[in-house]
């Protein structure tokens, strides 16, 4: 069965076969999709590109969501080229290495509007943009993580971010139901990517974390491309500012279940 034939998604956040995105562009593709990527500076083009044409992807687009200008032209280049998309995918984050790790209370000022400029307001600002794309309505979602609710070491300000991140998916996936489009959040376990190794500490985290959860096992990319596939297609067709939990079981714990000695 191919969940997504005939549908088109713009995919934002594959640095490279590691990424999240890249686990869900696999999972749509697989499904039929017809997929275009969007990705963040020049020197990843080189390691996009090839993974976007192995997909049979030909929209393969540079932009840097702390522009809107950048923004601006890649919806207009997406209109031109793919006319309508029928799913948004937005996998970005990003927040300075010495803000991820020690204390949360020396977050700096920049710091705080670097993390919440890329991580969070990029979302708003690409699902304004493909909005005038989704006219026969459509799915949108976005990555988060725990940390937006527990306190988890050296995440700090991403853990904030995080926060306004579930709660931007909350107001816009009121904005938009009316006009048929969904919005959610996808809240993945640890998952060994560039990103993840910013955090001070999550090597540590993601080798604990098995033998910790209910599934006792870590999460896959293929784990995040199925939840996101069931996401994009009709089969959540009443489902709309959910964060929906890919963690093995993780955020259900009050404590973890005590190690055989
Ligand atoms: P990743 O492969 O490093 O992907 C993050 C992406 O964000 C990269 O493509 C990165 O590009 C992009 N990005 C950063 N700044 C950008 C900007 N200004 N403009 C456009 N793109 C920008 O790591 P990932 O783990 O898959 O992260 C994807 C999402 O999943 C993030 O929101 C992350 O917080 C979330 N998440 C990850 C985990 C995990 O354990 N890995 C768990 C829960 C949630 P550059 O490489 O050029 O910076």
């Amino acid at each position: 069965m191919s969940l997504l034939e005939g549908k088109t998604a713009l995919v934002f956040g594959v640095a490279n076969d590691h990424s999240l995105a890249w686990g869900i562009a696999r999972a749509f593709h697989a499904h039929g999709a017809r997929l275009a990527f969007s990705y963040a500076s020049q020197a990843l083009e080189r390691r996009v590109r090839p993974l976007a044409e192995s997909v049979g992807a030909s929209f393969v687009e540079l932009c840097d969501v702390a522009h809107d200008d950048q923004i601006e032209a890649l919806f207009a280049k997406a209109k031109g080229e793919l006319g309508s998309i029928d799913v948004l995918v937005h996998a970005i984050a990003f927040a300075n290495r010495e803000e991820l790790q020690g204390t949360f209370y020396n977050t700096s000022r920049e710091g705080f509007r670097l993390a919440m400029d890329i991580s969070v307001y990029s979302f708003i600002a690409l699902a304004r943009a493909a909005l005038p794309l989704m006219p026969q309505g459509g799915s949108m979602m976005t990555l988060t993580y725990y940390g937006s609710e527990k306190v988890m070491p050296n995440y700090n300000v991403m853990g904030v971010a995080k926060a306004a991140l579930e709660a931007s998916t909350r107001y816009l996936a009121a904005d938009f139901g009316p006009r048929g489009i969904r919005v959610n959040a996808i809240s993945a376990g640890p998952v060994r990517t560039l990103s993840a190794a910013g955090v001070s500490g999550f090597k540590r985290m993601y080798r604990e974390f098995a033998n910790i959860v209910p599934l006792r096992r870590n999460i896959t990319l293929d784990d995040i491309g199925g939840t996101a596939l069931w996401l994009a297609s009709d089969l959540s067709a009443a489902v709309t500012g959910e964060v929906v939990f890919v963690d093995s079981g993780y955020n259900i714990l009050g404590a973890p279940a005590p190690t055989e000695s």
